[in-house]
């Protein structure tokens, strides 16, 4: 009888006709404004295709190496909760990442979580009083920026890149700062979508004027060959960000806060206490003992992208932009960039579309650097695609 009354739930055709004018009066009640509109993170379908949409690594590990890290995860006691301070690991990662020995750390399920756990910290900033605090960057930036801004109730202000170079606009951001006084001012370095490395100089003029935190997120810091830790030992209301994901690890997700105790040691209160889990913490540890192979792997992914760029750059209908990052921005013949994508797809290759996801990005579309064979692939599949439009 059970069986049969879960049945009976599980199955919407035997709903009350009345049910879903219910539901929908609740959610009109409860929820909070504006969370109807919001879309969630969407993930395209990648079942089948050659994948470089998503800034991943391509490559995994040799085979020794991954029997190495069975047996670390052998001695994973997954009925304990984690180390929630995970102290160790935190002290090997400022050695590998060569982060300041002053500096603090904080690890985030993903940098994704650390960037939402930032926003919380500064909900009912007391300068401002009534209004809601304000998160800024520059745009074209990283999406996740503006999602966890208005999912944490905060205004997200963006600032216009240049058009053409991506340049920080000067003038545009230190009115902006001076404006608004933005809580946090975020600046990816090298930037997502764009791929380029913003002038230092812009960046530390922008930290000398700004009034709140200023956010260095350096989730490209693999293929940069640049870093700004050293803003971190000359101002104390800079943060650094870092992330497993592009080195090679996206699916064990862990984002790393480096920046002065004074900030950190507040910022903890509102981690959740096991945020990483047994099996990342023992992956990470594993990754740091063999760094080596995640920078060799980088090197070879930054010879990749200088080998597309020059393939890329021969197409003259093309506009590409050059990248200190694992991606290649491009920007397509007026309106077809729907059409290339489709047909990138049909050809079995899914890259990244950025048309319509901000005015400076029209016809623009993003491609991973991936293993030597997976480029060659799409190279050929987009010279094909742009024969076919
Ligand atoms: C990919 C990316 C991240 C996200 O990293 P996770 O650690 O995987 O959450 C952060 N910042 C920028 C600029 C990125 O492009």
């Amino acid at each position: 009888m059970r069986t049969h009354a879960r049945q009976n739930i599980a199955c919407p055709k035997n709903l009350p006709d009345h049910f879903p004018c219910i539901v929908t009066s609740r959610i009109n009640k409860l929820l909070r404004p504006g969370l109807q509109e919001l879309s969630a993170y969407h993930v395209p379908a990648s079942e089948g295709l050659i994948k470089l949409d998503a800034m991943e690594n391509p490559y995994s590990l040799s085979a020794p190496l991954q029997q190495e890290w069975l047996e670390v995860l052998r001695t994973a006691k997954l009925n304990r909760y984690p180390d929630a301070a995970a102290d160790e690991l935190k002290q090997t990662i400022k050695g590998v990442l060569q982060l300041p020995q002053q500096c603090e750390l904080m690890l985030g399920n993903g940098s994704d979580e650390l960037i939402q756990l930032l926003s919380l910290a500064v909900l009912d900033a007391p300068a401002r009083k009534s209004a809601r605090p304000i998160v800024m960057a520059p745009e074209p930036s990283f999406v996740m920026y503006r999602h966890t801004a208005v999912v944490t109730g905060m205004d997200y202000l963006g600032v216009p890149l240049q058009s053409g170079n991506f340049a920080l606009d000067m003038p545009a951001m230190l009115k902006a700062l001076q404006k608004h006084q933005p809580e946090i001012l975020y600046l990816a370095y090298p930037n997502n979508p764009t791929g380029n490395l913003f002038l230092w100089n812009h960046c530390q003029e922008l930290i000398e004027n700004a009034p709140g935190l200023v956010v260095i997120d350096e989730a490209y810091h693999p293929f940069a060959e640049t870093s700004a830790t050293h803003a971190l030992v000359e101002y104390d209301h800079v943060l650094l960000l870092r992330t497993f994901s592009k080195l090679g690890l996206a699916g064990i997700r862990l984002g790393v806060l480096a920046g002065p105790l004074n900030w950190l040691q507040h910022f903890e209160k509102l981690r959740l206490p096991y945020n990483i889990n047994v099996l990342t913490q023992l992956s990470a540890r594993f990754a740091c003992h063999h760094y080596d192979v995640f920078l060799q792997q980088s090197a070879q992914i930054r010879q990749q992208r200088s080998w597309m760029l020059k393939e890329l750059k021969k197409l003259p209908v093309l506009q590409v932009f050059d990248s200190q990052a694992n991606f290649i921005l491009f920007r397509v013949p007026d309106g077809s960039s729907a059409r290339l994508f489709e047909n990138l797809i049909y050809l079995g290759v899914l890259i990244k579309n950025m048309d319509r996801s901000h005015p400076l990005l029209k016809d623009c579309m993003r491609v991973t650097v991936g293993t030597s064979e997976e480029n060659k692939c799409f190279l050929t599949a987009l010279e094909q695609s742009m024969r076919n439009l």
